[in-house]
């Protein structure tokens, strides 16, 4: 028998019909003699919900119980969907992150997954059962209960797959596939019939919502054939694959961006060996995620770094600055948080040049100041003021997507 991953994201669940809907896909599958596991996310925006009841408690809520809050969500989906297949006459079980032993590490919110056990899986489908287990939860060595990270549960279904031996993955959302750009907000977008893993996950990283970046890092790590689709209609939708196996290379295949970093300036420290080491020693030592890094060239023996942190980091990173301010021989340290990064990708930037030179032309042209840039091997991203970021994706897509129809 075939045996195939299938995740529904929360819009897909989001309502008892959008839940029988799913319900009858599965059956489907079924009985075109598919074994079926699922991974199912929580309805709709509960969990947007679940983290807003916390605030109204605390503006520090502990992390081990945000975690314990926050995989309610995916046991209410799973249960519903485990009935709504029972009325169609479809033997199915559901079953918790906990149940199914996804063990991650213990860094709530973000937990990595270590391992899965298939036994329970496993005995379940040989009774015939399509599997239903809930997405973005897990549980540490302490058997405390983990969340993977917003949109975790593409993670779960990925790791899933992984373990079960099977490389068919279906990814179920709400719009048809991966696009140029996000179609919720870019006019003229394209569906982009395949992608390369490693554009994917460039995309995922800087921004494009529509897969977990871990998950794509997991089906390139185990050659896993995701198909990221609609489940309001049947059209085909997107393959994320090996380079090699791909038909089509674009310049661009993507453009995106994310506004959850903010930025710091260190004017004036030495220009000598040592001093970077000292600062971004200390700051990931202290678990602070740094992402672009530019150092200005010395001038009077001075120089200056900026560097962008996780928004959620920034008071943390500031007080490690300041604690170094005074080692470091630093004139200021300031700060700012309304910034944005905006990226394109594409894996044909391999074999092309001016690339770079174009996507500055089109900022400039808007008068858009470019307060930092960033370059991959398959990527470029410009931190520029937040209050331009949706001017500057849609012109960046106009000048690399829709200008070379
Ligand atoms: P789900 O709940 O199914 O996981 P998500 O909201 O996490 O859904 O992801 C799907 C959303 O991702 C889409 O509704 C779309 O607005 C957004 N998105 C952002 N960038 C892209 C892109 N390049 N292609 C497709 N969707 C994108
Ligand atoms: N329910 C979680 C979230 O909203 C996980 C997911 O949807 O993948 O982030
Ligand atoms: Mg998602």
């Amino acid at each position: 028998m075939k045996l195939i991953v299938q995740k529904y994201g929360g819009t897909s669940v989001g309502t008892v019909e959008r839940i029988k809907a799913v319900a009858a896909r599965i059956k489907r599958y079924v009985e075109n003699g598919y074994a079926v596991v699922v991974v199912v996310s929580a309805m709709g925006k509960t969990t947007d919900q679940l983290i807003d009841l916390a605030k109204q408690i605390t503006r520090n809520p502990d992390k081990r119980e945000m975690d314990m809050l926050l995989s309610t969500g995916e046991q209410v989906s799973i249960a519903l969907l485990a009935m709504a297949l029972h009325e169609i006459g479809i033997n199915a079980i559901s079953y918790t992150g906990s149940q199914v032993k996804v063990i991650t590490d213990g860094n709530f919110s973000n937990a990595r997954i270590q391992s899965i056990a298939t036994d329970r899986i496993q005995k379940s489908l040989e009774e015939n059962k399509v599997v239903i287990v809930a997405g973005f939860q897990g549980i540490d060595q302490e058997e405390n209960i983990t969340t993977l990270g917003r949109g975790g549960s593409d993670t779960s279904a990925v790791a899933l797959a992984t373990v079960l031996g099977t490389r068919d993955c279906e990814i179920y959302t709400d719009v048809d596939g991966v696009f140029t750009a996000d179609p919720r907000i870019v006019p003229g977008t394209k569906k982009l019939k395949e992608i390369s893993y490693e554009e994917m996950l460039e995309l995922a990283r800087l921004g494009a919502g529509v897969l977990h970046s871990r998950s794509v890092e997991f089906a390139k790590k185990y050659n896993i054939r995701l198909h990221v689709r609609s489940s309001f209609n049947d059209n085909e939708g997107t393959i994320v694959m090996p380079r090699e196996e791909m038909m089509e290379k674009f310049v661009i295949s993507g453009v995106t961006s994310k506004d959850d970093e903010a930025k710091i300036t260190i004017r004036d420290i030495p220009d000598r060996p040592g001093v970077a080491s000292m600062l971004f020693g200390e700051l990931g030592k202290q678990k602070v995620y740094v992402n672009m890094i530019v150092q200005s060239t010395g001038k009077d023996g001075k120089a200056s770094i900026s560097f962008t942190v996780l928004k959620n980091d920034l008071d943390k990173a500031l007080k490690i600055c300041e604690s170094l301010k005074e080692k470091l021989g630093a004139s200021s340290i300031d700060y700012k948080e309304n910034i944005a990064i905006v990226s394109a990708v594409g894996v044909g930037m391999l074999s092309s040049w001016g690339v770079a030179g174009r996507m500055f032309d089109v900022l400039s042209k808007h008068n858009i100041n470019i307060e930092m840039i960033s370059t991959s091997e398959i990527g470029i991203s410009c931190v520029i003021d937040a209050m331009y970021t949706e001017l500057a994706v849609k012109a960046i897509h106009k000048e690399f997507i829709e200008s070379n129809e």
